[in-house]
């Protein structure tokens, strides 16, 4: 890859073919070894891009004595043609080498703490600590490029479908998807918190009252809950998207088919087990894999295997559990999605009777045993959404908290729904990563702490008075 020319090189360490012999060029890159043979001495110098080696002439070596590895430097050379029994087959530049009339050291490297090498392990602790360095490293350099451009291409495709990417608060009000909230205390209405959205869910609501018709964001979502191996505490990305006057097909069929092509797109090596996707029931799912994710891998060892389902027609309720934590439902219902989900319009007249036996227009997309993503065509109906937070136990005063979305409810609603597959997950399970931090830049560790910042942090005392706090 090339990156246009700066002030600073004019070529990057990913760049020169043989093509170039002859040309004078300069390059900036990490040292990512240098090695004395005698009087001179050679550098692979490192970037993004890849990586180029360099020759250093004996007066330069002297001059230079023993670069330590990770300083930053500015090499003036010329790319010379390698011999091609010299050529270095497992470097894209191993065609060349650039022959150093001048090296600038821009930034020297103390001892490293961390081990850059692929072929060494470092602990998962360190690498959180120090992830700049981490991040250099060219497989998670390669993992933000993948991500990177996985986003760009979900963009791109929804922008051609006609969805506008509309961006929504985060200093909000508390939206239950079946977590604890992170709240953030206000210094002008004292004793009064926003909460982080644990989703967009009722502004994208709101957006399709307004006529939006297509939506869609790639939000963080803040979620207060433990650390998985598929779930970072703290917060996470998703897409975020929602349709109006659509039926739930509309919306299996257009994350589908953009799965579909991003896969084929950003990653070809991979194979999709089944097109299109199986759809099973919720019912069928549990009674023949025991589970709602089941993995439809046929060989669950083939790495590039992707054994996409979708799970429909769960049940609305599922029984309250004390793991499950629905803030503010009651102790016997909660919602088997979140409590915004219609119910089968045939099963409605069940609500009062039988809540258990009523069926949803909940949507799961399954990957490989993982859920990747949920949704649902929504509640359109005032009185139906009073019934549900009813059936969830929330009090009068708990239903007031949502009396701004019931007004909203007044004055046309189109029927909508929609789904939001978390990214970071989805990364995961395509990237075949064990853990989802090695698709984040900078994730939270086990215990939800940020390792690079050192978060959470104290505050002054003059802070907390600020917001009218105290700490017990
Ligand atoms: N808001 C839901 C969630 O975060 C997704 C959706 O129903 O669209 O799981």
């Amino acid at each position: 890859m090339r990156c246009d020319d700066t002030m600073l090189r004019t070529h990057t360490c990913g760049e020169l073919r043989k093509e170039h012999a002859g040309k004078k060029v300069t390059l900036c890159g990490w040292v990512s070894t240098h090695r004395i043979q005698g009087k001179l001495s050679f550098i692979m110098l490192r970037d993004r891009y890849g990586k180029t080696q360099i020759f250093v002439n004996p007066e330069l070596t002297k001059k230079l004595g023993e670069l330590r590895r990770e300083s930053v430097i500015q090499v003036k050379g010329e790319v010379k043609k390698r011999p091609s029994n010299q050529v270095k087959k497992e470097l894209e530049t191993g065609e060349i080498e650039v022959s150093a009339n001048e090296i600038n050291i821009m930034s020297r490297a103390a001892p490293l703490p961390l081990e850059l090498d692929e072929s060494v392990a470092s602990t998962e602790e360190v690498r959180l600590k120090y992830r700049y360095l981490d991040l250099r490293r060219p497989k998670m350099t390669k993992n933000m490029e993948l991500r990177h451009k996985a986003v760009q291409f979900i963009r791109d495709y929804l922008d051609k479908k006609g969805f506008l990417e509309i961006t929504t608060p985060i200093l909000t009000k508390s939206t239950p998807e079946g977590a604890r909230d992170y709240l953030v205390p206000s210094r002008v209405h004292k004793g009064k918190f926003y909460a982080l959205p644990q989703s967009p869910q009722q502004y994208k609501q709101i957006l399709m009252i307004a006529g939006v018709d297509k939506y869609f964001q790639i939000p963080p979502c803040f979620r207060d809950e433990d650390a998985r191996a598929d779930r970072c505490p703290g917060e996470f990305y998703q897409l975020d998207l929602e349709m109006s006057f659509v039926e739930q097909d509309d919306i299996l069929n257009i994350t589908e088919d953009l799965f579909i092509k991003m896969v084929q797109n950003v990653f070809p090596e991979k194979r999709i087990t089944q097109i299109p996707f199986p759809r099973l029931s919720h019912e069928e799912t549990m009674k023949k894999y025991k589970t709602d994710k089941p993995d439809l891998r046929k060989n669950k060892k083939d790495k590039n295997e992707l054994a996409f389902c979708w799970i429909v027609d769960f049940p609305l309720f599922t029984k309250q559990t004390e793991e499950d934590f629905f803030h503010g439902a009651g102790k016997e219902w909660a919602p088997s999605h979140h409590m915004f989900t219609a119910p089968k319009e045939e099963h409605i007249h069940l609500l009062d009777k039988e809540p258990g036996e009523v069926k949803s227009y909940q949507h799961d997309l399954v990957l490989n045993g993982f859920e990747v993503g949920g949704g649902s065509i929504r509640i359109h109906d005032p009185e139906v959404q009073k019934k549900v937070f009813s059936l969830i136990g929330f009090t009068d005063e708990q239903k007031k908290e949502f009396s701004h979305f019931l007004e909203a409810f007044k004055y046309g609603v189109p029927p909508h729904g929609g789904i939001a597959p978390g990214i970071d997950r989805l990364l995961m399970v395509i990237m075949g990563e064990d853990s989802i931090r090695e698709v984040i830049a900078f994730p939270k560790d086990k215990t939800a702490r940020d390792p690079v910042m050192d978060a959470p942090s104290k505050v002054t005392q003059e802070q907390l008075d600020d917001l009218g706090l105290k700490l017990k």
